[in-house]
């Protein structure tokens, strides 16, 4: 039932072989998902867009070729008190997860303190071209003196804690584009293509990763307040220190998700994005983790998703029995 986990000795992680569902088989199980949960839907093979174009500003133009998903260090690094030893590098994190440029990374985390001077939530976004050139279009979400949300552009490929990651070569290829409107189920959206997937796929661990569009409506989104000084103990503590804020689309979205955790130990749903321009010209200061929207009748998602070939588990915890 585990794929070939193998020990790599002189590196930081384990390696671990996903099932890679054909898109043709992905494209159903999202297709009936979301049906039982939107309005309107449309979910087909395309041709990736081109994701460094507005609305979605990535830093390369596709999702394709080696791909990957790094899980990296935990919340067990945050809870009860921050270990703030565990400080990483995404250019060190794709090494580790055995990819050179030019390559694509980009997911959510705990953004870099020890730039920032707080913590905060990371919206990763960085390829680096084969030649090594660095393109950062990463965000970070924080907390400023009045407690309001404030999103700055990040010169670094830093970060802290934890992360969760879809690595590729950066290419155009086929994806699974999914539009969805009008939610008509509780559960939301990420939840509810990683529900189909293990559903479908049961205890073979299937890794997706994708960009996608909040185009209408609102959503719950979280940012971390910088680090507690007095222990988060619960799952009670930590929402209460965490700031939650309901903030206008549209939005873009990084999204990381792994089917079924076979033991090791993965955070399976990892969403974080920000504010777009709206009709204005406004981004505003919108961005951090993602729980749900709250206009289910308005809501409108565009995505683009892909499978994961490769999953590293890197900085993993030690366990707290
Ligand atoms: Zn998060």
């Amino acid at each position: 039932m585990n794929p070939e986990a193998q020990d790599r000795s002189g590196a930081s992680g384990l390696r671990y072989s996903l099932e890679v569902p054909s898109l043709e088989d992905l494209v159903d199980v999202f297709r009936i998902a979301l049906e039982a949960n939107f309005r309107n839907v449309a979910v087909r093979i395309v041709d990736c867009p081109d994701l460094t174009e507005p609305p979605y500003g990535m830093a390369a133009k596709g999702i394709s070729k080696s791909t990957k998903i790094s899980d990296v260090g935990g919340v067990r690094y945050l809870t009860p008190l921050p270990q703030l030893d565990h400080k990483y590098d995404l250019q060190t994190i794709a090494k580790e997860s055995e990819l050179s440029p030019p390559y694509f990374i980009m997911g959510a985390g705990c953004g870099p303190y020890q730039d920032v001077g707080c913590n905060c939530e990371l919206m990763a976004n960085v390829a680096v071209s084969s030649a090594g050139v660095v393109k950062n279009e990463s965000r970070i979400a924080k907390l400023d003196k009045d407690g309001k949300c404030q999103i700055e552009r990040l010169q670094t490929t830093n970060l802290a804690i934890l992360g969760n990651f879809f690595l590729s070569a950066g290419e155009p290829g086929k994806v699974v584009e999914i539009r969805a409107e009008g939610r008509t189920g509780s559960e939301n959206f990420v939840s509810i293509l990683r529900q189909a997937v293990r559903a479908r796929y049961q205890e073979k661990p299937v890794g997706i990763g994708g960009v996608f569009l909040v185009e209408k409506g609102s959503l719950n989104i979280h940012v971390m307040p910088d680090f507690s000084k007095a222990p988060l103990e619960t799952e009670g503590t930590v929402d209460q220190w965490l700031k939650y804020f309901t903030q206008p689309a549209p939005m873009v979205f990084m999204s990381v998700f792994v089917s079924e955790d076979p033991g090791w130990d993965l955070r399976c749903e990892h969403t974080h994005g920000y504010g777009v321009p709206d009709a204005e010209g406004s981004s505003q200061n919108r961005g951090g983790h993602y729980h749900y929207d709250t206009t289910p009748d308005e809501v409108e998602y565009v995505g683009y998703f892909g499978c994961a070939e490769t999953l590293y588990r890197i900085d993993r915890p030690p366990s707290s029995s």
